[in-house]
């Protein structure tokens, strides 16, 4: 996608703070971090969103989510927990319509969420 900023990172025509890089993904450090740890963690496969995601597309999806874990264990943030998030759509509050998951950690990262009454 030519116009995709993270599309762009992926081919390094946009600098980054690379972690960690595969085949299939690329983590990169976020560059408004909320946290002491705030990585992405991208696939190289543009995908816009999580709810586009087809069959097919299982081994990318979990590479994801596996790379979020083996980064926060090398960081040596493990231990004391951590987040992955994946904002999906304007509606969940994603920004760039590339998929993304965020880890998240080195800081207490307690929320509340209480059911809608
Ligand atoms: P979203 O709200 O879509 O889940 O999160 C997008 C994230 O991407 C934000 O946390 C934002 O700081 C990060 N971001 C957006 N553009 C860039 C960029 O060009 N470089 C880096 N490193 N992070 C970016
Ligand atoms: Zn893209």
């Amino acid at each position: 996608m030519d116009d995709c900023i993270f599309c762009k990172i992926i081919k390094k025509e946009i600098p980054s703070d690379i972690i960690y890089e595969d085949e299939y993904v690329l983590a990169f450090k976020d560059r408004n971090p909320i946290a002491p740890v705030h990585i992405l963690i991208i696939p190289k496969k543009h995908i816009a969103m999580i709810s586009d995601l087809d069959e097919g597309d299982e081994k990318i999806a979990g590479r994801l989510i596996m790379t979020g874990k083996k980064i926060a264990q090398n960081l040596a943030i493990s231990h004391k927990g951590y987040k992955l998030l994946f904002r999906v759509g304007k509606g969940g509050g994603q920004e760039v319509m590339h998929i993304h998951l965020h880890l998240i950690g080195g800081a207490r990262l307690y929320e509340e969420i209480r059911p809608i009454s």
